[in-house]
């Protein structure tokens, strides 16, 4: 499941990124990955997702 918008994965989340943060893993869909695209790869915390 999305940690952002909530939506489910069909299939294998291959195409989804996968960021962890604090020991926690998140998962994010195609959608929220790229919108969050510079945040993930600055490897910002996120309180505000
Ligand atoms: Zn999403």
């Amino acid at each position: 499941m999305c940690s952002r918008c909530g939506a489910v994965a069909e299939g294998p989340q291959l195409t989804w990124t996968c960021s962890v943060e604090n020991g926690i893993r998140r998962y994010f869909c195609d959608d929220c990955a790229r919108a969050n695209l510079r945040a993930i790869e600055g490897r910002l915390d996120s309180p505000w997702w």
